[in-house]
């Protein structure tokens, strides 16, 4: 899948609507300290479905939200947008009918987050399994923060390994295991509570 357009709107610094296009090949973002570079990758990784406020260099993930400036008030609401060129259909089965695919998560104060697929209202879960099939998403290896490498470096066997299963699409398999076993769990329950009431009633 391949991004073609990020749009931001009331987050962190970018509290005018802002609209990038990803041309095709490599993309530079250059500027002067504190012009905004880090929060632009930080919208790729919320819109991706990041709940880490921390990974936001946040204390909540209210404080993505333009918290205001000596001229202008704080906004109510953070959205960011990201489209997907889909013409060579790649997108993950559900998503997959139209030549891109939109994105859009908001956050609205006391009211969380909220997300949209080409329109239609979907699960954070949802946004976050199409990003972990096809190997990418708020955990991508192929999004290096600041301090990353270093970290990588330092890593424990078991978090390196975390990373290359990332890098292998294999992370949303995990997620569908944990959730499998957690309906197990539940039916197994279910199985000794019938078998409880089988032998009252024997
Ligand atoms: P550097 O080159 O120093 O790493 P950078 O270009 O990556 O800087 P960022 O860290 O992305 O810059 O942006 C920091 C700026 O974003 C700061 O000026 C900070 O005040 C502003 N900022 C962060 N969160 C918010 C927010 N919620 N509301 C308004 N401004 C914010």
């Amino acid at each position: 899948m391949r991004f073609s357009k990020l749009r931001l709107n009331g987050f962190k610094s970018f509290v005018d609507p802002t609209e990038l296009i990803i041309a095709d090949g490599l993309t530079g973002v250059v500027g002067p300290n504190g012009c905004g570079k880090s929060n632009l990758l930080e919208a790729l990784r919320w819109v991706m479905g990041e709940t880490r406020a921390k990974a936001m260099r946040g204390g909540g993930m209210e404080d993505v939200i333009f918290a205001g400036a000596a001229s202008r008030p704080a906004r109510n609401f953070a959205e960011v947008s990201l489209t997907i060129d889909n013409t060579e259909r790649l997108a993950p089965a559900g998503f997959n009918d139209l030549d891109s695919l939109d994105i859009i998560r908001r956050i609205t104060r006391d009211a969380g987050s909220a997300y949209k697929a080409n329109g239609k209202d979907v699960r954070a879960r949802d946004v976050q399994m199409l990003f972990a099939d096809a190997s990418t998403g708020a955990h991508s290896p192929a999004l290096v923060r600041q301090g990353q490498i270093s970290e990588l470096i330092n890593a424990r066997p078991k978090a390196r390994r975390r990373i290359l299963e990332e890098a292998a699409g294999i992370s949303g398999l995990y997620q569908r295991r944990h959730e499998a076993e957690l309906k197990l769990n539940g039916a197994e329950t279910n199985l000794a509570r019938v078998d409880d009431v089988l032998e009252q009633l024997a």
